[in-house]
């Protein structure tokens, strides 16, 4: 039995160094309020390539949905992606079809892999076959704060948008600024 991508209880007790809770929004709550857009201060900075590659793990998983981490540095406010680790393209079957299942076991993998280069898992991506590139309550209910969540929707094999949010201190995802 697998978690999803979204619940790793135990990364929430290890959170990325630098990160510190509370700090995002200290400055920029009010400026923020009702605008329920960029949130103000924080940007995943990621490249075109990684990207691409993104779009090509989606791509390859289609119909199906892929899923992987973010790995990079933090850097004050801007999430640094330094590479992308696709997580469970070995599922075969039944297994591919559901919704972006991470094992504990897989995420161990991950973190010692990255600690190793000093990066942090800095978020997930999935894609969404046939959907916009908008989180859905699922994503949103089994979200953890601190990540980005990046979402690239795939039309008809295509892969189109890729957005990237994060959790609000209500637990409700506003988009982040995409930065190359
Ligand atoms: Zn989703």
């Amino acid at each position: 039995m697998g978690s999803n991508c979204h619940d790793k209880t135990r990364a929430n007790d290890h959170p990325p160094t630098g990160w510190r809770a509370g700090d995002n929004n200290k400055n920029n709550k009010n400026k923020d309020k009702g605008k329920d857009k960029v949130k103000v201060g924080w940007v995943l900075k990621i490249s075109l390539e990684t990207i691409e590659e993104i779009k090509n793990e989606a791509a390859r998983a289609y119909p199906y949905e892929c899923c992987g981490a973010l790995i990079g540095v933090l850097d004050g406010d801007v999430r640094d992606v330094k590479e992308i680790l696709p997580i469970g393209n070995e599922r075969k079957g039944e297994a591919q079809r559901r919704r972006f299942l991470i094992t504990a076991e897989e995420l161990a993998k991950v973190e010692i892999k990255i600690a190793k280069k000093g990066l942090d898992i800095l978020g997930f991506y999935h894609s969404h076959p046939d959907h916009p590139s908008r989180p859905s309550k699922y994503d949103e209910d089994f979200a953890l704060p601190f990540y980005s969540y990046a979402i690239i929707s795939v039309e008809k094999g295509k892969p189109t948008e890729l957005t990237s949010w994060v959790l609000d201190e209500n637990r409700i995802f506003i988009s982040e600024e995409l930065r190359s």
